[in-house]
């Protein structure tokens, strides 16, 4: 058992020992328990564990709120350059916004679907987080090509594919094109799946209930929507979209 060292005016860091923290219910008996009221360059006071002064507690926390905003020069994932950041919450270490999308694409042949791998929303279309923005992967591999989407345009799959994000396979058009396309190729949803206002199903939990053998009422129970509901699916009158 270490014996009592008294440290009281002595510096650690930013800090100076001041008296023991005799509030806390071990007060001087075991020296690794006793706790030392400190106040650091900056005027707070904090209780700092005699064991970690001048290891792990150089202040009262303002040193590393302070060198944490700070650029800090990290290396790129997507380009293996070094940069500086002054981000410390980023999932994956990055330089730009081409870099990346990089990470979530994976690359074919130029004439197949390129999926986004990482995130993606319930319709299936790839998203991320980039400096604290959201964005939507096939936007961002279609601007990074082909240059910038004009306001108030989508950009949209020829290929109908929504996690693509091949720049081939992308085009811009208006939403109401877009419209006119899923009809032709018969993946239109109107007022139907997910997309319909108050519909409790996923696209996803659809595919379960039209393979499934159990009753429709059990189905109903199990998702928590009318028996009706299960029989306009299996009847083919809703949700015919969903294969
Ligand atoms: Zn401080
Ligand atoms: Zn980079
Ligand atoms: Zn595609």
């Amino acid at each position: 058992m270490p014996a009592f060292k008294d440290i009281t005016g002595l510096r650690f860091g930013r800090l100076t020992a001041l008296k023991v923290d005799d509030s806390l219910p071990h007060g001087r008996l075991v020296n690794k328990k006793i706790k030392w009221i400190c106040e650091c360059d900056c005027g707070n006071r904090k209780s700092v564990a005699a064991s970690s002064l001048g290891r792990m507690t150089k202040s009262c926390g303002c040193y590393r709120s302070e060198t944490s905003k700070l650029p800090r020069e990290r290396i790129c994932l997507g380009c293996g350059k070094k940069f500086k950041t002054r981000t410390t919450k980023i999932d994956y270490v990055v330089c730009s916004l081409s870099c990346r999308i990089k990470l979530g694409i994976k690359k074919k042949s130029q004439s197949e679907c390129w999926p986004w791998v990482h995130l993606q929303d319930k319709d299936g279309y790839g998203e991320f987080w980039f400096s604290g923005k959201k964005y939507r992967a096939h936007r961002v591999a279609f601007a990074i090509e082909k240059g910038g989407i004009p306001h108030g345009k989508g950009v949209l799959h020829s290929c109908d594919n929504p996690p693509c994000c091949n720049p081939d396979h992308l085009y811009i058009g208006t939403v109401v094109e877009n419209t006119a396309d899923m009809d032709r190729r018969g993946r239109r949803v109107v007022l139907r799946g997910e997309d319909a206002g108050g519909s409790k199903l996923t696209e996803s939990q659809v595919k379960i209930i039209k393979k499934s053998n159990l009753s429709a009422r059990k189905l109903a129970a199990r998702f928590g929507v009318k028996d009706q509901c299960i029989y306009k699916i299996r009847q083919g009158v809703n949700w015919t979209h969903v294969p």
